[in-house]
């Protein structure tokens, strides 16, 4: 094989192979290991004596790659299959992806279709669980102080105790817990003061009363302590 060291066009019938046809392959050991790398470096089943007949070193021979499909010498090759591969794998991806999205939206229409018409204590304590594990430990409390449960020791928590109790209760329990951690879900996650009221409105809850009421019961508490001191004083003093 001749080659020239040249990158210009050959002349026609020309036998010399231009410099950017082959891959001179380096006849010294690599330096590094960084450099081993390079495919300058590494000698392929395609690599042929070839014989300098223009430029530089002219009657020198050297190892050369000049099979353009060679994966060692011509990365772009290599680029392009490695290039199809990461197609082929995101195209997997996403038709697993599909299947997925697909079976779970199946799945989820034949629950739907499960669903008797009016909720049985099944179907509370099912939405009803998946409630308490959205809510947070500080609303779950007071949820669990409405139904005088309070936090036993070393029992995992106030969430593992609330499912205890949950699973026992009857299904007039299970509705008012339902709408009761509804509120308290959408509360930590919109406007307080709206999810309340509006749910005071649906269930014809008078909320004036009620603050009256809470008002009337601080002040009566703050009176209690005022008298509490100064009678501890009058004592005192005497
Ligand atoms: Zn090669």
């Amino acid at each position: 094989m001749q080659i020239s060291t040249a990158y210009g066009k050959q002349p026609e019938g020309s036998k010399v192979l231009p410099r950017n046809q082959y891959t001179a392959i380096r006849d010294e050991k690599p330096k590094s290991k960084e450099e081993a790398k390079r495919p300058e470096f590494k000698v392929c089943k395609f690599a042929t004596d070839a014989i300098i007949t223009e430029g530089n070193d002219v009657g020198t021979v050297h190892k050369v790659c000049s099979n353009p499909s060679c994966p060692v010498h011509h990365p772009k090759q290599q680029a392009s299959r490695e290039d199809e591969k990461w197609k082929a794998e995101q195209e997997k991806q996403r038709r697993e992806q599909a299947i997925a999205n697909a079976t779970g939206l199946r799945i989820l229409a034949a629950i739907g279709a499960a669903v008797p018409v009016r909720l049985m204590k099944r179907d509370l304590l099912f939405i009803l669980e998946r409630l308490v594990s959205l809510t947070d430990e500080r609303r779950l409390e007071m949820l669990a102080r409405q139904h005088g449960l309070r936090q036993k020791r070393d029992n995992g928590g106030i969430g593992k105790t609330f499912v205890a109790f949950i699973r026992r209760a009857d299904e007039s329990t299970l509705s008012k817990l339902l709408v009761a951690s509804t509120i308290l879900i959408a509360a930590s996650r919109t406007n307080p003061a709206t999810v309340l009221r509006d749910a005071a409105t649906l269930y014809k809850v008078d909320t004036d009363a009620i603050t009256q009421k809470v008002k009337a019961e601080f002040a009566a508490k703050m009176k209690a302590k005022k008298e509490a001191k100064a009678n501890s004083k009058v004592v005192k003093a005497a």
